[in-house]
């Protein structure tokens, strides 16, 4: 029997399982960077069925690493695991997870007779912070021939589109006054968000369709009667490419120096968590993901064929800049819903949701046993700088 069949096959073996864990997540959603019970659960999964773990990993208490194989190439397999608040797991973190589970379970009996290695790498942190970025600060992709991961969405997207974000905390200053009986006496730092907010409004018409500036106000004030001396918003500015980005936020800068003055306020910019790069997809691994995900059964267009526009933004970006990596979309018929809907959550436990868990650890167990029995490991790289 050839080694990706077998892989099918062991991969069939613990389906069920992979399906239960992906419900257990569904209904126990962590956020960033508090995924105890999660990592622990998906640590143990692969701990079970033979796979040396480390948990936590790397110096944080979430992550782990859980690795196969004596000698060869390593292969890195992303399992991000964080949920979102309020909304659970719509952006189908679950569906990765349980994935490369999948595909790890699937290729361990293969690597000695096939010279690689695997390492299950639980990333902690993805929908806010970035825990990758830790991760590669800590050495976790050093030395990795190659790293994958597959993304639950609309629509199936083998290079998907992946822009550059800074996310940022902007904090203006006034100063309190009574806001009837002496508001001459105030800066009023509401104002100041407000006149950032508009102008920011006003720049969109000049944006590129792959340049964001999204935001949410978490401090706008404390009584109605005390003029407010103290604004927090957070936002995300994002944009094709790194030089793009900083362009962005030459202007974002200008917004908010221009809003403070205008109110005789102070501003300050923070960040918060890291800067996550654009995806670079390594164009063979593409290729063969591809192929594999068609002989499943799946079609996989490409970013330029794509109806969706611009994607969101992954961590995976800054791992793709240091090892060979692609993160391919696995589309789901979400009846309309996308990532980041409740509905969307909902979704990855469905037939459906279930199918793409299947297609995305099948079709990465598959590109790895290309690289390895074809001897392409070489070949990977083309697409870094
Ligand atoms: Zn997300
Ligand atoms: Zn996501």
């Amino acid at each position: 029997m050839d080694a990706k069949q077998r892989a099918r096959e062991r991969f069939e073996e613990i389906e069920q399982d992979l399906r239960d864990l992906s419900r257990w997540m569904y209904e126990h959603p962590e956020i960033a960077y508090e995924e105890r019970e999660t990592s622990a659960r998906l640590a143990a999964f692969l701990a079970d069925r033979g796979f040396e773990v480390e948990h936590p990993a790397y110096g944080l208490e979430t992550a782990f690493a859980a690795r196969t194989g004596s000698s060869g190439p390593e292969v890195v397999i992303c399992a991000e695991m964080d949920a979102l608040p309020t909304v659970g797991h719509a952006c189908g973190h679950n569906v990765i997870a349980t994935a490369a589970l999948g595909a790890g379970v699937a290729l361990a009996s293969l690597t000695e007779e096939l010279g690689f290695r695997v390492t299950v790498l639980g990333t902690p942190a993805e929908e806010k912070i970035g825990g990758k970025v830790d991760l590669i600060e800590a050495g976790a992709f050093e030395g990795a021939a190659a790293s994958m991961m597959i993304h639950p969405a609309p629509e199936s997207v083998v290079d998907p589109m992946v822009l550059a974000v800074h996310h940022l905390i902007v904090e203006f200053r006034g100063k309190d006054a009574h806001a009837a009986a002496a508001p001459w006496e105030g800066r009023n730092a509401l104002d100041a968000f407000v006149q950032m907010y508009n102008a920011v409004s006003m720049l969109r018409q000049h944006f590129k369709p792959t340049d964001k500036m999204h935001c949410i106000i978490t401090h706008g004030g404390d009584a109605p009667n005390i003029i407010p001396s103290y604004t927090r918003s957070e936002w995300y500015v994002r944009a094709d490419t790194k030089a793009r980005l900083e362009e962005l936020m030459d202007r974002f800068r200008a917004i908010v120096d221009a809003a403070a003055s205008a109110t005789g306020c102070t501003a300050e910019i923070g960040a918060e968590g890291y800067e996550y790069s654009d995806l670079i997809s390594d164009p063979l691994m593409v290729d063969l993901f591809l192929e594999n995900a068609a002989a499943l059964g799946r079609t996989m267009n490409r970013a330029e064929d794509s109806d969706e526009g611009a994607a969101g933004s992954t961590d995976m970006g800054n791992v793709s800049h240091v090892v060979p990596a692609i993160h391919p979309m696995i589309g789901m018929d979400t009846q309309g819903a996308v990532n980041h809907q409740p509905e969307f959550a909902a979704h990855t436990i469905t037939p459906d949701g279930e199918q793409a868990m299947r297609d995305g650890a099948l079709a990465m167990a598959w590109t790895v046993i290309d690289l390895a029995a074809g001897g392409r490991w070489g070949e990977l790289g083309a697409g870094q700088e």
